[in-house]
């Protein structure tokens, strides 16, 4: 952002927020005075809420304008760590799903899935390991190669 756009940014947020201000101002005291002159003919400064009004939106409109930015980021600030939470509550789940994916699990002939970390077939008792004859490396029962030497299994 130039320098030029930073100083108008903020004379707008000047300007914008005494309009705002002294809208405001202006129509309270229309207001009051409308209300305190009932029944002593017409109210003189009635007519500041006809200039009240228009600059209240005005003022409105121009720091809202200004601040534009600040809002944005605070928007953005406060919906992040929301946005934070929300997928930290979740990542158990996810976790979870990442270990199940990517646990190696070592499927028996049978069918069954066992941890690697199994021997022996939970199901059936069938031996889920072989030695690799080449290499000595222990290997799934039901590899077709050695994965340390190429060896082809039988
Ligand atoms: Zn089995
Ligand atoms: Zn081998």
């Amino acid at each position: 952002m130039s320098e030029k756009h930073l100083k108008t940014k903020k004379l707008l947020k000047i300007i914008g927020i005494s309009a705002l201000v002294a809208g405001i101002a202006c129509v309270i005291t229309g207001f009051v005075d409308f209300f305190s002159s009932i029944g002593e003919g017409m109210p003189k400064l009635f007519f500041l809420m006809f200039i009240g009004f228009p600059l209240t939106a005005a003022g409105a409109m121009m720091t809202i304008f200004a601040f534009r930015r600040e809002i944005q980021s605070y928007t953005m600030q406060e919906t992040a760590p929301v946005f934070n939470e929300a997928t930290k509550s979740m990542s158990p789940g996810f976790q979870t799903i990442a270990n199940a994916v990517s646990t190696p699990k070592k499927t028996c002939a049978c069918g069954a899935e066992n941890p690697a970390e199994n021997t022996f077939c939970a199901s059936c008792g069938a031996k889920l390991t072989k030695t690799c004859p080449s290499c000595g490396e222990q290997l799934n029962a039901n590899d077709a190669f050695c994965g340390k030497c190429g060896n082809k299994l039988d």
